[in-house]
């Protein structure tokens, strides 16, 4: 079987919640009619035209190779595009898409779910937590400023039969505008922590203690604020501390060597070498590699393999369209260090839901792995039609 062609596409959603949403997705074609499709998880922030670009680059140097071979591809766009050898997002996410989509075609030629071919299913259900309430927890874009308006997220989660929830307490000011950096950094001024750890204690009274609490910072923190906030919250019994401060080893280590809470890290780590370092040290003790810019199914494998070693548990991150769920949904199944999922609230947006066939959602918490040859999920025909940006590589 042979590579013929590669769909790039990037859709800038462009909703009327204002959010940025622009996924960029790709289609790997085959001589034998199997196609399998892949996501660069560059959805947000500001690089999603670079990932596009950078996919296309790549999907040249992958026309004519096996596509069941997806080690050799991996290897080969790792050392010879030059730029991944300690490369960042935009490279790693653009061969996690064409690796994603490598995994995709293996499984329907199979026959099989990708997580049959990954050693199978560990168990039947995974465990979900309603993820960035600050965000709400509707079908659209909603911002939490007043405490009110996170306990009433957080009652809304658990009422749908969450027993965990992640806020980031800390984006919005309470005039509803959003905290930058010099809100962040050099130590917090008594009115932030107060709001912040208001938030917090609103929270946790509101649901009881039988719901964990994961606290997110977005790295917007530096170390010395994510200590100061950190002491504050321990009281508060909270499940792990998420991107506490930069993604740097020695600083998470500062932060971890301070207080009595596990910390999680990983959406901005990029492959094997990226987290080793972390392991090492000790500085890490829940990881989230997202599949999309981690280095696709076969790096995020091997990362979450590397993890076990250090007694350190795995959330996949997931911040994207519903195939990249449905990807983190086939190696969670698997992996014996499978923590917890993260359903992020941009799950339940229509405008992202469209971007694929299926639409999975949890049940009373818990999801189920799709059982169809593949990945589980593909792009649909609404996202190949309003496309931003589309290309063919052949
Ligand atoms: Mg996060």
């Amino acid at each position: 079987m042979k590579i013929t062609k590669v769909d790039v596409l990037l859709v800038d959603t462009k909703p009327a919640d204002g959010n940025k949403w622009s996924p960029v997705l790709c289609r790997v074609y085959t001589d034998e009619g199997i196609y399998g499709d892949g996501e660069a998880a560059m959805s947000y922030g500001a690089c999603s035209t670079g990932a596009y670009g950078t996919i296309k680059d790549f999907a040249k140097k992958i026309i004519g190779m096996n596509p069941l071979q997806s080690e050799l591809i991996w290897e080969t766009l790792y050392k010879e595009t030059f730029w991944a050898q300690n490369g960042g997002p935009v490279v790693f996410s653009a061969i996690s898409a064409i690796d994603v989509a490598l995994w995709d075609i293996k499984g329907k030629f199979f026959h099989v779910p990708v997580y049959q071919l990954m050693g199978g299913k560990s168990r039947e259900k995974l465990r979900c937590y309603a993820s960035q309430l600050q965000f709400g927890w509707d079908d659209y874009k909603k911002k939490a400023v007043t405490n009110e308006d996170y306990v009433e997220n957080a009652r809304k989660a658990v009422a749908e039969g969450y027993d965990a929830i992640k806020i980031d307490f800390f984006t919005f000011r309470e005039d509803g505008t959003r905290f930058n950096h010099e809100d962040t950094t050099r130590l917090l001024s008594p009115e932030k922590v107060r709001l912040v750890i208001g938030r917090l204690a609103a929270v946790r009274e509101a649901v009881g203690d039988n719901v964990d609490i994961l606290m997110e910072n977005h790295s917007n923190l530096d170390a010395q604020s994510a200590v100061q906030l950190g002491r504050l919250a321990e009281k508060y019994n909270i499940f792990c501390y998420e991107e506490p401060c930069t993604p740097n080893p020695k600083m998470n280590k500062l932060v971890c060597d301070k207080l009595n809470m596990p910390i999680a890290q990983g959406e901005r780590i990029y492959t094997r070498w990226g987290y080793a370092p972390y392991f090492e040290d000790g500085s890490i003790q829940m990881i989230q590699p997202d599949i999309g810019n981690c280095g696709g199914i076969t790096e995020t494998k091997k990362v979450c393999d590397l993890a076990h070693i250090y007694d350190v548990g795995v959330q996949i991150h997931v911040c994207s369209s519903p195939l990249l769920t449905a990807a983190a949904l086939q190696i969670e199944s698997v992996i014996p260090n499978f923590t917890i999922h993260e359903h992020h609230v941009y799950n339940r947006y229509d405008y992202n839901k469209k971007l694929c066939k299926y639409d999975y959602q949890p049940v009373d918490g818990y999801f189920t792995c799709p059982d169809i040859p593949g990945i589980g999920n593909e792009i649909s025909d609404y996202a190949f039609l309003h496309a931003t940006l589309k290309t063919t590589v052949e």
